[in-house]
């Protein structure tokens, strides 16, 4: 496949990608596709690699109302409401609801999906049904799965063997939730637990950390600190970290040290925290947000999530990274014009990095065919007219076509 005159990675310059035998070829002005190869005309647009959900829950998408609404907006309403959906749990309702916000995924660019999966259920339906699906459709997208313990670790029966079994089983991540422990004391030995587990099956980390507005939630420093001991930095993600928004000054300065010396990766997800977040408060009302702007400012790592698709968390979403993004840059007030352009990043390179596929993703020769063309020729206008992704190309293979919608209107 030869992709003419697009704008590859936000670059002002306009040149041309060949793609052959499924990896990027050569990139290019004036390159000319071998004989019977297929010819994308870019028209002058944007070209990136493929977005990147780096934080979902594909187990309860699609189940907002049942049995009942989250009407208080609460995360604990969410977890209570989902603790009684998952008692109708088969491995065929999983599927079709996860397999169905997945392909919609793909019609807006998406890849490579990391989704949290919940591990309180004795018989792991779940986890074995989203284990299925990740091998069914491995050539639509990476599905990289979460051993996600959504009532505890040590505060559920039997949460230690249920996140070793699903190990065993193959999710490629270990989870956790410090915060929603019965003590603080359990959180702490619920992160130490976790990174044993992860250290001893080499496994990545990824962490439901501090979600909550309590300041005094501080389960950050101790992933990070085992992060840091046992040199898994750039394989640990802490997800959500919410609590950072509330604390104070003195000791995020503090933490930063340690957070850089770790090296791990941060992921926010600013739809569903600034929609759960602050709900206790009357006001001033918090963001409920972690501080996105001072860890990217600081060079750590940080990439954007959906987090929730109409489920207990979040009755709204469409699998669409633009709305992440959107909301993102404007409450890390990060709508600076530069700033704006870069910010395809949370959601594309700085994710990757996150899930640890940097190795096969990016648009550079030899790298696998991979890319995304968006309907306006730079990242600033295409995230303001949230435009549609014309063409998902994964190993070089048209994987979902979008024709723009037109509107005519009728005025002097
Ligand atoms: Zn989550």
């Amino acid at each position: 496949m030869l992709i003419k005159n697009v704008h590859v990675n936000n670059q002002a310059a306009l040149t041309d990608v060949l793609i052959t035998d499924g990896k990027f070829a050569q990139i290019g002005p004036d390159l000319t596709a071998p004989a019977g190869e297929e010819v994308i005309d870019g028209q002058g647009k944007l070209l990136l690699p493929p977005f990147v959900d780096s934080h979902v829950h594909l187990d309860s998408t699609l189940t907002a109302g049942e049995p009942e609404w989250n009407e208080t907006g609460t995360l604990f309403d969410g977890i209570r409401i989902w603790s009684e959906r998952k008692q109708d749990l088969t491995k065929e309702d999983v599927k079709r609801r996860a397999k169905q916000t997945i392909l919609n995924m793909v019609g807006h660019g998406i890849q490579f999906v990391r989704s949290h999966v919940d591990v309180t259920d004795p018989h792991l339906i779940a986890t074995q049904a989203l284990l299925e699906l990740r091998e069914e459709l491995k050539d639509v997208v990476e599905l990289q799965l979460v051993a996600f313990p959504q009532e505890g670790i040590l505060s559920f029966p039997h949460g230690k063997e249920l996140m070793e079994q699903a190990v065993k089983e193959g999710v490629d991540v270990v989870g956790g939730i410090p915060h929603f422990e019965f003590s603080t004391e359990y959180g702490w030995q619920s992160v130490h637990f976790l990174m044993a587990l992860a250290d001893k099956y080499d496994r990545l980390v990824d962490v439901h950390c501090d979600e909550i507005d309590d300041p005094a939630s501080r389960n950050l420093e101790v992933l990070a600190t085992e992060a840091l001991e046992r040199e898994m930095g750039s394989r640990v993600t802490a997800s959500h970290t919410t609590a950072m928004g509330s604390y104070n000054d003195a000791y995020t300065y503090k933490l930063f040290r340690l957070l850089k010396m770790s090296g791990i990766n941060f992921v926010a997800n600013p739809l569903v925290n600034v929609h759960l977040g602050g709900r206790f408060d009357t006001y001033p009302k918090r963001r409920g947000v972690t501080r996105i702007k001072e860890l990217t400012a600081a060079g750590i790592n940080v990439s954007f999530g959906e987090d929730d698709v109409k489920d207990p968390w979040n009755p709204l979403g469409d699998g669409n990274m633009l709305d992440a993004v959107t909301m993102g840059v404007y409450i890390a007030h990060l709508m600076g014009y530069g700033q704006l352009q870069d910010s395809y990043k949370f959601v594309t390179t700085n994710a990757a990095r996150t899930l640890h596929v940097t190795d096969h993703y990016g648009i550079e020769v030899g790298k696998p065919g991979n890319c995304i063309l968006l309907n306006e020729k730079d990242f600033y206008n295409a995230l303001n007219r949230h435009v549609e992704v014309l063409y998902n190309i994964r190993g070089g293979k048209v994987l979902a076509k979008t024709t723009p919608a037109e509107t005519t209107v009728f005025a002097d």
